[in-house]
Parts: C-alpha cells; sequence; structure tokens
C-alpha cells in the first residue's frame, strides 16, 4: 500500500503535479517494469535548509534553501541550483525528477537532483550574494560531491556562482573539488562549450524536428520567453540557421517586430540593460498578446507553467521547443496534441546542458580537456541518436514526445533499479 507523501500537496498544474500525471501516462508502455512505478513517484532524498547570513548592513538574514536528489539508481544526482523568490520544495521536486528523466533520456549515467533558495538574487550585494551561496552549499555539502550529486547553475545562477561553490566544497573537505560542480569558469575545469550547450541542444533538436515536418528554418518565424542563458542562445543559433526572431517576453517586458530583430543588438542591449524592455528595435507589446504571436517554433525558456490551457486554444506556432523545465501544464499538452502542434519536451529538448555538464565532469575527472569542436560534435550525436529513438517510439506507440520520452527513459531507470534489487 502506498501512502501519499505528506509534506507536498500537488495540484494539478503545479510542477510535482505535472510531472506525476506524466509518469501516470508512461505507466502503460513500463510492461513488467511497472511494478516499480511508485519510486518514480517519491523523491529519495529531501533536504530543506536554513540560510542565514549577515547582510551588509549588519543585519542578519535568513533564506531556505532546498537541495532533492530524486533518483540515484543510474548514478550519482545531477542538476542545476535556482535562485528565486518563488522557489519552493514543491517546485524543486518537480525539477529534480525532470532531472532524472532527461538523465536517463539521453542516456547519461546520472541520477536527478536539483537545489534552491527562495530569494531574489537581484537584491543582493555582490558580497551578500557569495556569503549566501558559500553558506547554502556548506549546508548541503553533507549530500553532495564528485560522485555523489553535483550541482550546476540554472535561473539566475551561472558560472561565478558554481565557483563559490566549488571553492566552498573544497574549503571544507581539503581538496581541490572540481568535480564537484559543473558549469564553471573555464580556469577552474570549466568545459568549452558549456554555457551555450543547452541552448545549442534546443536547436539541434528543433532544427531535426523541423526536418522531419519539412519546415524551413530559413525564413522560420520564432519567438522566445526567456532571454537568459538558454532563449538567447537558441536564438542565436536560429538565427544564424536564417531564423527571423519576431517576439521576445522575459521579466522586463515583451517586444515584437515583423520583420526580425537584430539578435546581435538585442544580446547587446540585454547585457547592458539587464532585459529586452526598453529596447528600440521592437515595438513593445501587451505580455499576454505574445500567446497569440504568429510564428512556426515557440520557444518557453523561462520558468514553469507558463503554457496554460488557456494559452494553449491561443498558441499559432507549427512546434513549441521546451527551453524551460516544466514550461507546459498536462491539460495545455493534450490541446496542443489535439491542435497538431508538436511539442518537443523538456526532458529531451533541454538536455544539451546536462549533457555537456557530463562532458564538463569526466574532462575533471581525466584533466584532459577537449575542443569547442569536439564538445559540439559530440553533443549534436547524443542529441540527434536521442532524439530518433524518441521519435521512432512515439511513431511505434502513437503517443506524444513527451510520453515517448518518458518511456525510453523511465525503462531505463527502472530497469537500474530492478538489477540493482531492493536493500536491505
Ligand atoms: P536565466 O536566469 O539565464 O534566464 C531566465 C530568463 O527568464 C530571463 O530572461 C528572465 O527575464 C526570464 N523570466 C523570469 N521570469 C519571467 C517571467 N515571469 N516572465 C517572462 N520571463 C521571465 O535562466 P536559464 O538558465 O536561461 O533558464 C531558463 C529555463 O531553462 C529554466 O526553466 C531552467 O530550468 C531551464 N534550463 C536551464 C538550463 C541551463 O543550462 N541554464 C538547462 C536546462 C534547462
Amino acid at each position: 500500500m502506498n501512502e501519499p507523501l505528506s509534506f507536498v500537496q500537488p495540484t494539478a498544474n503545479s510542477p510535482w503535479g505535472t510531472y506525476l500525471s506524466q509518469v501516470d501516462r508512461v505507466v502503460p508502455y513500463l510492461g513488467h517494469l511497472a511494478r516499480w512505478a511508485e519510486t518514480l513517484k517519491r523523491p529519495k532524498r529531501t533536504l530543506i535548509v536554513d540560510v542565514p547570513i549577515e547582510m551588509d548592513n549588519g543585519d542578519v538574514a535568513h533564506f531556505e534553501g532546498y537541495r532533492v536528489q530524486h533518483n540515484l539508481s543510474r548514478g550519482p544526482g545531477k542538476g542545476g541550483v535556482r535562485f528565486h523568490p518563488e522557489v519552493t520544495l514543491e517546485e524543486v521536486m518537480a525539477l529534480s525528477a525532470w532531472m532524472t528523466v532527461k538523465c536517463a533520456a539521453v542516456n547519461l549515467p546520472y541520477g536527478g537532483a536539483k537545489g534552491g533558495i527562495r530569494v531574489d538574487p537581484k537584491r543582493l550585494s555582490t558580497k551578500e550574494l557569495e556569503r549566501m551561496t558559500r553558506r547554502y552549499t556548506s549546508e548541503i555539502g553533507i549530500i553532495i560531491g564528485p560522485q555523489r550529486d553535483i550541482p550546476a547553475p540554472d535561473v539566475n545562477t551561472n558560472g561565478q556562482i558554481m565557483a563559490w561553490m566549488m571553492d566552498t566544497y573544497s574549503m571544507n573537505t581539503g581538496t581541490t573539488a572540481t568535480g564537484v560542480v559543473t558549469g564553471k569558469p573555464i580556469h577552474l575545469g570549466g568545459s568549452l562549450g558549456r554555457v551555450k550547450a543547452t541552448g545549442r541542444g534546443v536547436f539541434v533538436t528543433g532544427r531535426e524536428a523541423a526536418r522531419r515536418l519539412g519546415l524551413n528554418l530559413d525564413g522560420a518565424r520564432i519567438a522566445v520567453q526567456g532571454y537568459g542563458n538558454v532563449g538567447s542562445s537558441a536564438a542565436e543559433l536560429f538565427g544564424q540557421a536564417g531564423g527571423k526572431l519576431v517576439a521576445v517576453q522575459d521579466h522586463s517586458g515583451t517586444i515584437f517586430n515583423d520583420k526580425g530583430l537584430d539578435i546581435a543588438d538585442l544580446a547587446a542591449y540585454v547585457r547592458d540593460h539587464g532585459g529586452v524592455g526598453g529596447f528600440q528595435g521592437a515595438e513593445p507589446m501587451h505580455g499576454e498578446d505574445f500567446w497569440d504571436v504568429r510564428c512556426d517554433i515557440l520557444i518557453p525558456a523561462a520558468l514553469e507553467g507558463q503554457i496554460t490551457a488557456e494559452r494553449a486554444h491561443r498558441l499559432k506556432a507549427r512546434m513549441v521547443l521546451e527551453g524551460a523545465n516544466g514550461p507546459t501544464v498536462s491539460e495545455a499538452d493534450d490541446i496542443l496534441a489535439s491542435r497538431g502542434v508538436l511539442v518537443v519536451p523538456d526532458v529531451i529538448c533541454n538536455a544539451g546542458g546536462v549533457t555537456v555538464s557530463y562532458f564538463e565532469w569526466v574532462q575533471d575527472f581525466s584533466s584532459f580537456f577537449w575542443s569547442e569542436d569536439e564538445i559540439n560534435l559530440r553533443l549534436d550525436k547524443i542529441m540527434v541518436d536521442a532524439l530518433k529513438k524518441i521519435w521512432d517510439t512515439a511513431d511505434k506507440h502513437k503517443i506524444t514526445l513527451r510520453t515517448a520520452t518518458f518511456a525510453v527513459a523511465c525503462e531505463r531507470i527502472l530497469i537500474a533499479r530492478e538489477e540493482r534489487g531492493l536493500y536491505p
């Protein structure tokens, strides 16, 4: 008998609720492994930490931090760290579970994990941010490590944060533990190609999906929500392939240009101003109108739950490339499928980041570093091969790419679970 989890009450469209319904959909395709499916619905280990720091004005502030290891059957935990005022334990659980599925979908020897702090980092000074990052790393130090659980950047975290995490863990263990985090600066054992890897993976899966749909990327209309690491890198590559970036939305505003925005100018503007709002080479647009823009490819690359049922009815895209994690609620998934809008799901679409994180980790262990061309070529091949297997599975069972990705990934996870056996 399986008691429900006591510490989270998911709703249908909440991140954990969305994840659970995705698991339910894959169970009929798991054969005899279905008896292990409940294991996917429970995080293996859930840590909540208090992160007290001294602020620059002498006050003491407390932040709530999390690290969740969802499943470690196939290897150490892997997953980013998010700093955002709306981070919750439930969200981190869902993000860690999607990491389990994602790592297995591209066949990396990792389990899934995720972390976060409930904070608006934009309100902290650099010194406060460093103190918070270091204290958080120390607090979760009891469960992370190069062979245990390896954090990486996510929303509002970057190479500098990873450098502080690596240094803190190293100080606490008396080592120089480059392999404890990925997404590090190059001088600290980071990998070439990592910063743009997630956007590159979004582009590669989009390119393959477009080929299958007979959609020419040259002249294709692209709309992107979230113009940070993932959204901007993907937009740049689609631009190089001839795509026209017609609409962009981020936390600072929504902009539109029917003839296509200048992507290099926009990148420079975002670097200087911290967001797309106010960019001169486009018209401002009401935020909700973003979802009505006529486009071939829509790339949600911000936060979860953005494509609601109501917005799914309105979208005018031929395909959705999920750069973000969990951007589409389950009800919206069904609506998009019934409208013939192809969704390349997060668990394969944005797997480029963790794939190059894996390359970084391997390079750190061997202390031998690869060229950027080599990394990009290997990434391309892994993404293309993984998508092909998923597409074949979708065709075979007549299911969506999301359920097919879960089918491929969950089979791998549960085979590992079964072969390891239950302890004791
Ligand atoms: P980022 O911090 O670099 O960028 C986030 C972007 O989202 C910013 O442009 C921000 O303005 C925008 N945003 C935030 N709140 C918004 C709102 N309410 N409405 C519209 N836009 C909003 O983060 P990132 O690393 O690019 O991550 C974006 C998404 O991609 C997340 O879902 C993350 O989990 C996912 N992801 C990231 C990576 C990675 O390697 N960085 C890997 C896989 C998946």
